[in-house]
């Protein structure tokens, strides 16, 4: 990494550890760091938030919870290693409800954290963005507007931004069990893993 790249990335995680702008994250901090992956990596995905029993605990994106060992087998399926990619989320703090329980990050939470998100895309610069899920498909509107939807653009490879963009589902049990089965999940990594090929070079 040049030590430029390295020095801003320093910073934006120095700020992300210290940000307070959401008052129901207070006591939990973002999970961006060099955990994230390389910020040389080529391929981006982006997630909605840290799982409370996942993310937020291990602090790796996609680690320690059913939805990150979902994720790892789909990397495995198209042979993508974490050392080759970069993962954060719409919202880098971990959002709870009352009872305790992972909640979707609110509209004013998604606001505030899309300036990390735009920076941290324009600092990485990935070719390609791969989105998990509708919370980080819609995330990517407030960078830069896109009329795509979920149900429609899933696995389809879209322009955005400059870059390829593949919005696909997210790898949570609950998705898998109620939108997205295991085999069409296979089905669009294997449109990821293709499009992470054509732009290898
Ligand atoms: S979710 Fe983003 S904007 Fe909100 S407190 Fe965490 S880092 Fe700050």
């Amino acid at each position: 990494m040049k030590s430029s790249r390295k020095k801003l990335f320093t910073d934006l995680v120095a700020e992300a550890a210290g940000c307070t702008l959401c008052p129901a994250m207070c006591g939990r901090s973002a999970v961006l760091s060099e955990l994230n992956g390389s910020p040389d990596a080529r391929v981006m995905f982006i997630g909605e938030a840290p799982g409370r029993k996942g993310a937020d605990r291990t602090r790796i994106p996609f680690s320690g919870d059913q939805s990150g060992a979902n994720f790892d087998r789909y990397l495995n399926s198209i042979n993508l290693t974490r050392e080759e990619i970069f993962i954060t989320s719409a919202a880098l703090c971990n959002p709870r409800a009352e009872s305790g329980a992972n909640r979707r990050p609110t509209q004013k939470e998604l606001a505030n954290c899309s300036t990390f998100l735009q920076r941290t895309i324009a600092l990485v610069n990935p070719r390609v963005i791969v989105t998990l899920g509708s919370v980080a498909l819609e995330a990517l509107k407030r960078i830069q507007y896109h009329e795509l939807n979920l149900k429609e653009a899933a696995a389809k490879v879209q322009s955005w931004n400059g870059r390829v963009l593949v919005p696909i589902y997210h790898p949570s049990p609950q998705v898998l069990a109620s939108h997205r089965r295991e085999a069409e999940q296979l089905q669009d990594y294997k449109v990821v893993g293709k499009v992470v090929e054509q732009n290898n070079d």
